[in-house]
């Protein structure tokens, strides 16, 4: 028995899932006990990430990997396809979901916060674990109480599939739970070309840039009377996410039930 908490990784081979085992393999206070991914079966985690191999083979069956694993967390950067019953399978055994994988509905969410009282364990669901962008959504949303005409621009990779992006709908929901609804722009206002203002949301546009060479920006672009006000945040790595993913590894031990969004966690 060692005082460490230990993490099994699913979606250990994909983008994030790498950054994850790095992260896990380079802190004194966690240990790797299990990585799960649908391909590279029987490659040794440490290995597959560039580092010296850890013990760690990857394993292509959840719950067989989980067995005698001993394991306290699993974090999940996966698909929204597979996310729902890996969570299910670990809660099971009493695992902490740490999920990173965005798609689950409010109704999934509430089924795994009730798993996760039921076993007596508690988990973390967040859509987006940087702590500067989630500081972005709390400015943005305070400086709505006072300059309510708003846009928000956000920037991603020419591959990214939905628009806009997740976080830029949870900023637009924070914004519209400090402001009045208000429809904004010339009410004459006509679009020459289609889509040129952007998406609607509570009366204010958001608007999807999508380019090669890009990986995730967002703009909160705040105007009033002869002034604006801009709050911006750039992803430029995937290691940026890490931080908030360490902190809710930590924090997973020490609740019961499910916290959604990592803001909870940053004051
Ligand atoms: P990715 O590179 O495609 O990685 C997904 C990995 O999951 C792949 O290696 C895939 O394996 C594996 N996988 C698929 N089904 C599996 C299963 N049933 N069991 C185990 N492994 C399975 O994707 P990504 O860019 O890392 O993103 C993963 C998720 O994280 C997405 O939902 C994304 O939106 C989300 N995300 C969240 C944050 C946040 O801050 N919360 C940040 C970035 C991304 P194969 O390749 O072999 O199929």
């Amino acid at each position: 028995m060692d005082a460490k908490i230990h993490v099994a990784v699913a979606g250990a081979s994909g983008r994030m899932g790498k950054e994850v085992v790095k992260m896990v393999l380079a802190d004194p206070e966690l240990r790797l006990v299990a990585a799960i991914n649908r391909s590279h079966e029987g490659v040794d985690a440490g290995t597959l990430v560039g580092l010296p191999a850890c013990g760690v083979p990857i394993k292509t069956d959840l719950d067989t990997a989980l067995q005698g694993a001993d394991a306290h967390v699993l974090v999940d950067f996966t698909t929204p396809q597979a996310v729902l019953s890996n969570s299910r399978i670990a809660i099971g055994r009493r695992v902490r979901p740490v999920i990173g994988t965005t798609g689950l509905s409010p109704d999934q969410i509430e089924e795994l916060d009730k798993l996760c009282k039921d076993n007596g364990i508690g988990g973390i669901i967040a859509p987006n674990f940087s702590i500067g962008a989630i500081l972005m959504m709390k400015f943005a949303a305070q400086a709505a109480k006072h300059m309510p005409h708003v846009e928000i621009i956000e920037y991603h990779g020419d591959q990214k599939l939905d628009a806009p992006s997740g976080t830029s709908i949870k900023t637009a929901e924070l914004i519209a739970s400090n402001r009045q609804e208000l429809r904004q722009g010339n009410p004459q206002e006509e679009e020459t070309i289609e889509g040129a203002r952007g998406g609607y949301y509570n009366g204010f546009r958001i608007h999807s840039v999508r380019l090669p060479g890009v990986f995730a920006q967002q703009e909160v672009v705040f105007g009033g009377f002869g002034q604006t006000l801009k709050i911006r945040h750039d992803s430029y790595d995937r290691a940026g996410y890490m931080p908030g993913v360490n902190l809710s590894i930590k924090k997973a031990m020490e609740l019961t039930g499910i916290v959604y969004g990592f803001e909870h966690f940053i004051d």
